[in-house]
């Protein structure tokens, strides 16, 4: 062979070798599909990865993964682009993959929906995995380091999130979910309107812990910048009420979902400490670590950070800057469960507990489930009761039931639960499927 010839065979092994990394050994992935289930929650993208490993158990190795928020770009990100790497490729080489998107994700600061889509591969990546071996992720990440996973009710009602019955393909603004109104598991309503009742009704599901979003309106209303006494009174009400009715037998949590500036997040930490907190979450906008870490300095009461800073490096420097008590973490925006467990596995060095965040798909709720049967800082899995009545009966082939304030360990191999394979049809506008 010529020297020429070996210089262009090597770079064709090379650049076939970073494009497809198509190990010897492992099954491969031959078909993605994704769709958004515009009429159950719109903000979702339910993600399938096809593998030619046949079947395990008379079922089909399929992985299965999903993201939130803005799911037509995630869906660009998989089928044009992230599938040049990952058709054809060996389905069990995640972190692989996981490592060559990331630094492709990045290398332009891709952190919004490139990352989502990278997570919701990684959830599928490990779903196959856990089929594949037959057991649950939570096994092959070490697991379990608990038997029960203790759970918390956040205070969105069935609509929170879900589809509008006037605007059916309208996802809506981050943190800005229906209130609700009346009702069974209108638990967004309740928690301003009904707080007492809501609070006993918890108590007596076995629930020791619940989260209010009782400053969203003031902030639609007001715009975050600054608030008034009057609005303070106002988001602190039904946190009094809790407290009258039932005393400290429930925790209670405030989520600002990032909407105030600091003065006024200051302004709510200060009228929180009388309630005792177990966390305030996001009440501060999360532009600026060293504004979170004077935020924590003078707040008073625990703080939990936050869902929203999405990597490990502003992870890391929340941390290092002493800018949180809890560290809050979404598998399906942080990179899917790989990221999530090196980040809590971060927190844990620090001595602070981490938090699984939920309100966003029943896959983001398994894949902290995994997170948390394996990672022994998890201290918290958030869930949503109404969600889980009313909302992941049509997305999955299983139902979650919460015992005394608790979510078994996953059962199933894989990440534990199925996508109802009728979400999959060509007769959804919104399907797309990318094959071999
Ligand atoms: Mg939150």
């Amino acid at each position: 062979m010529s020297q020429t010839k070996a210089i262009d065979r090597f770079f064709a092994l090379a650049s076939s070798t970073k494009e497809r990394h198509a190990f010897a050994g492992g099954p491969r992935i031959v078909a993605i599909e994704t769709v958004i289930p515009f009429d159950v929650m719109p903000g979702l993208i339910l993600v399938r990865l096809h593998t030619d490993a046949g079947t395990v158990g008379g079922v089909p190795v399929i992985g299965h993964g999903e993201s939130y928020y803005l799911p037509e770009a995630v869906a660009a990100v998989l089928h044009e682009w992230m599938s040049a790497r990952l058709l054809g490729a060996d389905a069990t080489a995640i972190e692989s993959h996981w490592r060559f998107l990331y630094e492709r994700c990045i290398a332009f600061g891709g952190t919004g929906a490139e990352l989502r889509a990278l997570s919701a591969v990684d959830l599928a990546l490990w779903d196959i995995l856990g089929q594949l071996t037959d057991r649950p992720i939570w096994k092959l990440l070490g697991g379990p380091v608990r038997d029960w996973i203790p759970v918390y009710n956040s205070c969105g009602g069935p609509s929170y999130g879900g589809r509008k019955l006037e605007e059916p393909r309208r996802q809506g603004w981050p943190g800005h979910g229906d209130l609700g109104k009346p009702g069974h598991l209108q638990d967004n309503w309740s928690s301003i309107n009904t707080p007492g009742d809501l609070a006993e009704e918890l108590l007596a599901a076995g629930y020791r812990a619940m989260k209010l979003w009782s400053f969203d309106r003031i902030y639609q209303e007001s715009g975050g910048q600054r608030i008034t006494h009057a609005d303070i009174a106002q988001g602190v009400a039904p946190f009094h009420a809790i407290r009258e009715r039932v005393g400290k037998k429930i925790e209670l949590m405030l989520d600002g979902h990032g909407f105030f500036a600091l003065p006024a997040a200051l302004r709510i930490a200060h009228a929180m400490r009388d309630i005792d907190p177990l966390w305030m979450e996001d009440v501060l906008r999360p532009d600026c670590i060293e504004t979170m870490r004077q935020f924590r300095e003078g707040a008073g009461v625990p703080i939990a950070v936050s869902e929203m800073l999405v990597t490990r490096g502003l992870y890391r420097q929340a941390l290092d800057r002493q800018a949180a008590d809890y560290v809050m973490i979404d598998p399906t925006w942080v990179g899917g469960i790989s990221e999530s467990k090196r980040i809590a596995e971060l927190a844990q060095v620090y001595n602070v507990p981490v938090l699984m965040h939920d309100c966003t798909g029943p896959l983001t709720l398994m894949a902290g489930l995994q997170i948390a049967a394996s990672v022994p800082g998890v201290t918290y899995q958030e869930t949503v009761r109404a969600h889980i009545a009313t909302i992941y009966p049509h997305l999955i082939d299983d139902q979650l039931q919460v015992q005394e304030g608790h979510l078994p360990l996953p059962k199933r191999n894989g990440i534990g639960i199925r996508l109802l394979p009728q979400l999959f049809s060509t007769d959804q506008p919104s399907y797309r499927k990318s094959s071999l």
